[in-house]
This record gives C-alpha cells, structure tokens and sequence, in this order.
C-alpha cells in the first residue's frame, strides 16, 4: 500500500513540533506524528461530513460493515465524530469460501469493540445461493455482487427506516471506478459517483461515503492505531480484479504526479458533474419495478431479472 510511509526517522511532526514524526503523507509533503495523524485523519471526516452535508441531526444512518479496513474505520469515525447519531450496521456474508468466513469474523469483533448492534444478512437467504455457486453460471461476478450489495443495503435500509446509508469508499476506491467511466466515456455512469447520491426515487436511500477524501494509505494506518478488528484478506475473485488493477496503475501516476488523485476527484465534484448535471434529470427516467417496488430502469429491476432467471435455470 503506497501513499506514504510509516518510519521513526522523519524528523519533528510538523503539526505540534514536539513529537518525533512516524507517518509521511507524500501527497501533502507532511510528517506526522500519531497523535497529530489521528486529529489530521478525523478533521478530514468532519470536513467531508459538512461540506457536502452528509450527515444531519435527525439522520439514522446504516453503516456498511464489510469486515474491512475501511469501513472499521468509517463506523469508528461517525461514532466520534457525530456521537449522538444513531448508527444501524450491517455486514453480508456473501458466501465466499474462506474469505466471507473471515469478514463475517471481523465485522463481528468490531461491533463488540465499538459497542454497537450488528445484522448480518446472507446472500444465500436473499438470493437462494451463495456468490460461490454463481461463479459458473454468471460471467460478470464482480458487477453481480456491487449490483445485490447495494440492493441489499437499501432493502434493509428501508426495512429500519434509516435516512442515510454509509459505505467505506476511499479516495483510492473513487479514482479507480471514475477512471473507467471516463475511459469509457461513461458520463452518465461517472455523475452518479458522487460524495452523496442524489435522491433518484423515493425507495432510494441516499448513500454517503464520507472517507472518500482519505487515501488507502491513511485508512490503514488509522485502524491500525486505532486497534480496529479488521481483515486485508482480499476476495479470489477481486484480487486480479479490473479494479485492483486500476488502482495499482492511479498509484504509479501519483508517484510522477502527487496529489493526482485528489485533483481527479475535485475535478470530477467541482467542475465536470455541475457542468454535466443537467444531463441526468432528462436521461434516465427512474421507474418502481413492477415486482419488488424498489427504483429501476426498466419495468422489471435487474435483480428480480437475475432472481427471476436463476429460478428458470434451476
Ligand atoms: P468494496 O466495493 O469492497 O471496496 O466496498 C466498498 C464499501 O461497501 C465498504 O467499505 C463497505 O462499506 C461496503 N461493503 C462491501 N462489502 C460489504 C459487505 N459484505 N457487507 C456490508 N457492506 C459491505
Ligand atoms: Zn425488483
């Protein structure tokens, strides 16, 4: 994981010029000390959270809890930064030999550590089989499992009456996926990647990421300070995955090119998507599906399309 390094020979921490400094930022050119890193990384959050009004007082918020790095710290960073708010979590067990076992595991010990409520929702319960037993009928895994995941938390969203749903998408995360809308000229597809979604229907839960200004980086060495349960144990099918090669080939531009990612992603919220935002309202015409209600396209959404041919294939 690039970004920065961690070292005790970085001289004084720039910020309170006491401490030694253990942490390099090389985006911002900043040695930090642990102390200072900690307040760096939860002022960042707070500063996300109200530029783009993320989260407000009456909200109910459902976090996305994956097992993972970031978004151990996602619910660890609402619940100090906005204490007062009520936090609803979720995690799903996909069914992923091995690797669901593990995060299941994590998501477990780290609602024990921050005290709170967990619901955990198997796909296999939701869909009849586990991601492991799609592998063979269905090509494009990776999109399958995005496409159930943020059905599931809005389902689930809607079923405790929470205002908001929280996923742990990071700065790293959000350069990747826009590289290829742009790539691909996908304008439309890049508008809707935002800080905050737009309320498209009323079935649709608006989603948050408020760890999207954090790099990959900066997310590790918080839960690690922080002591988070968390797993990097990655999924098979993820691993090679498109994504994860656009992130390695975003991180080697930000060697040549610091800060790059920060600057794709202003650019993207400040000055392509007012320009093109326009465009949606009069494309996409959002429909209630005619089985499930929840908001589509089509008459029939894709996944009672993918329920409805899985069911037909036995
Ligand atoms: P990913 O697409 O794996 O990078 O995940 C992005 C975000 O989606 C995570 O930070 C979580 O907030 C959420 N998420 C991913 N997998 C799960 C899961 N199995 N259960 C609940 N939330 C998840
Ligand atoms: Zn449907």
């Amino acid at each position: 994981m690039k970004g920065g390094t961690t070292s005790k020979s970085l001289g004084i921490c720039r910020h309170c010029r006491v401490e030694e400094a253990e942490i390099r930022l090389n985006y911002a050119r900043l040695n930090l000390c642990g102390k200072c890193f900690v307040k760096f990384v939860e002022r960042k959050v707070a500063r996300t959270i109200n530029e783009y009004h993320m989260i407000e007082k009456h909200d109910r918020i459902l976090v996305a809890i994956s097992g993972g790095k970031d978004s151990a710290a996602l619910l660890h960073l609402i619940r100090r930064i906005m204490p007062d708010t009520e936090v609803i979590c979720l995690h799903i067990d996909l069914g992923i030999k091995g690797f669901s076992d593990v995060c299941r595991q994590k998501a477990e010990e780290l609602v024990k550590y921050e005290n709170v409520e967990l619901t955990i929702v198997s796909l296999e319960d939701f869909l009849g089989y586990r991601l492991d037993e799609l592998t063979s009928r269905r090509r494009r895994i990776c999109s399958l499992c995005g496409l159930m995941r943020r059905y599931i938390l809005n389902y689930y969203g809607l079923a405790y009456g929470v205002t908001k749903i929280a996923t742990g998408h990071n700065l790293d995360d959000a350069v990747a996926i826009l590289w290829d809308f742009y790539i691909r000229g996908d304008l439309l597809e890049a508008l809707k990647f935002q800080p905050v979604t737009k309320l498209i229907h009323p079935k649709a839960i608006p989603r948050i990421k408020p760890l999207i200004e954090l790099t990959d980086f900066e997310l590790k060495i918080y839960a690690d300070i922080k002591s988070l349960p968390y797993t990097l144990t990655q999924c098979s099918f993820g691993r090679e995955s498109k994504l994860n090669r656009r992130k390695k080939l975003v991180e080697s531009i930000e060697l040549m090119y610091p800060a790059f990612k920060h600057t794709f992603l202003k650019s993207h919220v400040k000055r392509v998507s007012p320009l093109l935002s326009g465009l949606t309202s009069r494309s996409i015409n959002w429909k209630s599906c005619s089985r499930c209600g929840m908001p589509s396209r089509g008459d029939v959404c894709s996944v009672c399309r993918i329920k409805k041919s899985l069911k037909k294939r036995g």
